[in-house]
């Protein structure tokens, strides 16, 4: 694990990346929770892919 770097220059960096696959998604890291799309509490950020694969099936596909 190496630490964060502070002067993130980087734009890649500002934003979320999935939990689960780890791809980034078109989310900043400073957005509030409230108003990501397809964060979970509890578990993080998902990406589209992931959110649908885990939750969508619950709603029968
Ligand atoms: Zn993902």
């Amino acid at each position: 694990m190496q630490p964060e770097k502070k002067d993130a220059q980087d734009q890649g960096d500002a934003y979320e990346r999935c939990v689960c696959c780890h791809r980034r998604v078109d989310i900043f890291k400073n957005t509030d929770i409230e108003f990501r799309a397809f964060y979970v509490e509890g578990a993080g950020q998902l990406c589209y892919g992931c959110y649908h694969e885990l939750y969508a099936q619950n709603a029968g596909g």
